[in-house]
């Protein structure tokens, strides 16, 4: 059984996200969706809240698909997380440029870590590839429509969360 992590922050999760874990659905058995803590970034959701936005929304990608996902908070390291879940594969979405660095050295560690764990990059459809979460809870604190960013569920919480229209 071919097991696979798809590691982030989903604060909160975006159509850029729910693209990739549709792929990602197409190259596993199981798919492992790992919600970092990341307490230094100072999130907008708490964990329980971004595992209750993104675990609605895959439900509904495993109804459709037929592959198992399954929704996995984390706060260890990600190749230690990756051990844990059985997962032989990491996941990642790659936007533009800005993207690449970064993962470049993760690759490049996570491999000095532990070799056996290979990374696959997925590209989202060209509409949803510069979507991110951070643009995505500035428009809404700025009061912009998000309704082509998010899905209806999470653009209510972000509704709620600045008490705005976005
Ligand atoms: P992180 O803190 O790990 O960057 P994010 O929640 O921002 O967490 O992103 C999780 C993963 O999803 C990353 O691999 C990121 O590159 C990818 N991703 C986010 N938005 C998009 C998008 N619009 N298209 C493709 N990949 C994306």
């Amino acid at each position: 059984m071919r097991v696979g992590l798809y590691p982030g922050t989903f604060d909160p999760v975006t159509l850029g996200h729910l693209d990739i874990i549709h792929r990602a659905t197409a190259l596993v058995d199981r798919l492992v969706i790992g919600v970092a803590i990341n307490r230094d970034k100072g999130p907008l959701f708490d964990l329980e809240r971004r595992v209750a936005m993104i675990d609605a929304e895959a439900r509904k990608i495993s109804a459709g698909t037929g592959c198992e996902i399954v929704v996995h908070p984390f706060e260890n390291l990600l190749i230690d997380c990756a051990t844990d879940v059985g997962a032989k594969v990491i996941l990642r979405g790659l936007r533009a440029v800005a993207d690449f660095e970064y993962e470049f050295q993760m690759v490049g560690m996570n491999r000095a870590l532990n070799a056996e764990v290979e990374t696959v990059f997925l590209m989202a459809e060209a509409q949803h590839q510069a979507i991110s979460s951070s643009l995505v809870k500035e428009i809404a604190r700025l009061g912009g429509n998000v309704a082509k960013f998010v899905s209806p569920e999470v653009r209510r919480a972000l509704q709620d969360k600045f008490r705005s229209n976005c």
